[in-house]
């Protein structure tokens, strides 16, 4: 205890940033300050010079972000009805614990299609150096519920969560949408504008990245703001619902089918992701 006290109070006194202290000279000074102050604070007994610049290894972009990421449904959800269809509480209503989801005219279900794009996902983030949990392990399980979905983000504290699910519209409506939450006097509330401006972010990305629409029948700019889901209005970490296109278009679910699109998808909101929670 007391050799740790005294290594922080050498650092502490060393460099003022490293103990919430203010920084000056702007962030780049923050940055080697920080570098300088990692080592000592290990207790490597490393110089207390900061090193120069470009020395220290570059930490991955994510390297200390949580993310919970939601593959929305589950493969054995058509098998259960009993299990999906009872009720559960989401503060402006009640609903089914979880639903099948919906599926292109070829079958291919939003369960699978969700699955494929956030295991792509989950890869991704972590190769950016993120930590990152899944809401489900397989895509032959049944639910969980959206109220637990909503529980595993608010349980790991994550910087962020994101709700992967696909359409089912009308065939001649395209394109894709976000879902953030409203205020509801309820615990999402205090995550409200993180939520909005993770939103956007995977917006702008998904667009770029996917070449998709802003959905032509939902939102405005592909923004859509609800307080009826369980998964946005139970969480209290800043969480969205992409809705990645509508699976009853056939040229979207002709895209949706091919796993270089999916694999577009992936990335296009692993970067949504980053842009958010970068610095
Ligand atoms: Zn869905």
């Amino acid at each position: 205890m007391r050799a740790l006290a005294a290594s922080v109070l050498a650092v502490c006194g060393l460099i003022t940033s490293a103990c919430g202290g203010a920084v000056s000279g702007g962030p780049a000074a923050g940055q080697a300050a920080e570098q300088a102050a990692r080592p000592q604070a290990d207790g490597t007994g490393a110089p207390s010079a900061p090193a120069p610049a470009g020395r220290a290894p570059a930490a991955k972009p994510l390297s200390g972000k949580l993310v919970v990421v939601d593959p929305g449904h589950n493969g054995g959800n058509f098998r259960a009805p009993k299990a999906i269809n009872r009720k559960v509480n989401v503060l402006t209503q009640w609903k089914a614990c979880d639903t099948t989801g919906t599926a292109t005219a070829g079958g291919y279900s939003e369960a699978a299609f969700t699955w494929d794009v956030s295991t792509r996902l989950v890869k991704i983030l972590r190769s950016r150096g993120a930590q990152v949990k899944l809401t489900r392990q397989n895509n032959t399980g049944v639910g969980p519920c959206i109220t637990e979905r909503a529980a595993i983000g608010n349980r790991s504290k994550a910087d962020a969560a994101i709700s992967v699910h696909a359409d089912g519209s009308a065939t001649r409506n395209r394109g894709f949408h976000v879902i953030m939450p409203k205020k509801i006097n309820g615990p999402v509330d205090p995550v409200v504008g993180a939520s909005s401006r993770l939103g956007v972010a995977v917006r702008d990305a998904f667009r770029k990245g996917t070449g998709l629409p802003y959905s032509t029948y939902i939102g405005s700019k592909a923004l859509d703001y609800r307080n009826d889901l369980g998964g946005l209005n139970l969480s209290t970490v800043p969480k969205i619902f992409v809705e990645t296109g509508n699976m009853k278009n056939p040229a979207e679910a002709a895209k949706f089918q091919d796993p270089r699109f999916r694999q577009k998808i992936a990335l296009a909101l692993a970067n949504g992701l980053q842009h958010y929670l970068e610095p």
